[in-house]
């Protein structure tokens, strides 16, 4: 009788799909039972990221500057995701974050350094204004520094951890952005080969991802200044109109994987590695002529 009922059971199409999405279909939760503290995550690039993680099984703790948007994103992302105000250029808001973090739930894995600013500075190194420069600099550069000072402080301890940081193509070639922010993200990417080389002593491994521009709330708000009259739908197309990679642009969730990657144990071994997501935009510079017809030569 009871293999007569356990064949019914499976002969039930619901209980067979029910079976194969647990078997089978179900994503693997890749961060289970971890501990991930993320700077600028109220939108963006920190948002996508930070729902990523959640659905990967880990517990997210939001840093942003912008307290509304902040408690707006981790109500949405529902009781995984807390968050708290931050400003990153402040040493002792870090440092509260990451002790946060630690009474909330006892430990930190994963430190996504990913706060960062743009700016309209004009174009030529004999116009650059200083002050702005170290605005951008105090966020971008000094801000993920006092990021990985502070989760240095409880990983070391623990012997284990996963730092991460937002560098940008900007960082890889020179003409894509203002010298202002392009320095700023070669600091970024310098910052992790520093530090992972002292790092890795601890088990702590720190890595960055260096994204292709992506119309984020930051990138539209720089071209509203740059071209006032344009609507923001078209200057979106603007920007994935850059593509280089056929058939398909960037998105904040192509960032949200590459972190997932660097943050899990799949990249156990991976450490001072900047992970260039841009459809390989930095690889080539087209010729300025057209190529000759191949049947001419
Ligand atoms: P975004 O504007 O959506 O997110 C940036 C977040 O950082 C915002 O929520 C903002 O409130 C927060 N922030 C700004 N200053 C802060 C401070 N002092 N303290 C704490 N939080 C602060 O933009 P995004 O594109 O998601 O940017 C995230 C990161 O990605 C930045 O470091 C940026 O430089 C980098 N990046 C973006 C692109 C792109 O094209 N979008 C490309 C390469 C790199």
């Amino acid at each position: 009788i009871q293999i007569r009922r356990l064949r019914s059971l499976f002969n039930n199409s619901l209980t067979w799909s029910f079976f194969f999405n647990r078997r089978f279909s179900s994503q693997p939760a890749r961060l289970d039972g971890k501990i991930a503290l993320i700077t600028g995550a109220a939108s963006g690039i920190g948002k996508a990221t930070a729902e990523k993680f959640i659905s990967n099984g880990a517990k997210v703790v939001i840093a942003d500057i912008k307290e509304k948007l902040g408690q707006d994103t981790a109500k949405q992302l529902g009781p995984n995701a807390t968050f708290i105000h931050c400003d990153v250029t402040k040493e002792s808001n870090i440092s509260d974050a990451v002790d946060f973090t630690i009474s909330l739930h006892k430990k930190l894995d994963i430190m996504y350094n990913n706060a960062g600013i743009a700016c309209n500075t004009p174009p030529s190194i004999s116009d650059l204004d200083l002050a702005v420069f170290d605005k951008v600099m105090n966020v971008n550069v000094r801000g993920v520094l006092a990021g990985v000072k502070h989760a240095s402080r409880v990983m070391i301890p623990q012997r284990s951890g996963s730092i991460l940081c937002t560098a940008s193509v900007t960082g890889l070639m020179g003409g894509l952005a203002q010298h202002t922010y392009s320095v700023s993200k070669v600091a970024v990417i310098g910052i992790v080969k520093s530090l992972a080389s002292e790092l890795c002593r601890y088990g702590i491994r720190v890595n960055c991802i260096s994204p292709f521009p992506i119309p984020t709330p930051f990138v539209i708000e720089e071209m509203v200044q740059l071209f006032p009259r344009v609507e923001e739908a078209k200057l979106e197309k603007m920007i994935f109109d850059l593509s280089a990679l056929e058939g398909t642009v960037c998105e904040t969730n192509d960032i949200a994987n590459a972190a997932l990657f660097l943050a899990s144990d799949d990249a156990k071994y991976v450490s001072g590695h900047n992970l260039v997501v841009d459809g390989a935009f930095t690889c080539f510079k087209s010729l300025n002529f057209p190529l000759p017809d191949q049947n001419t030569i």
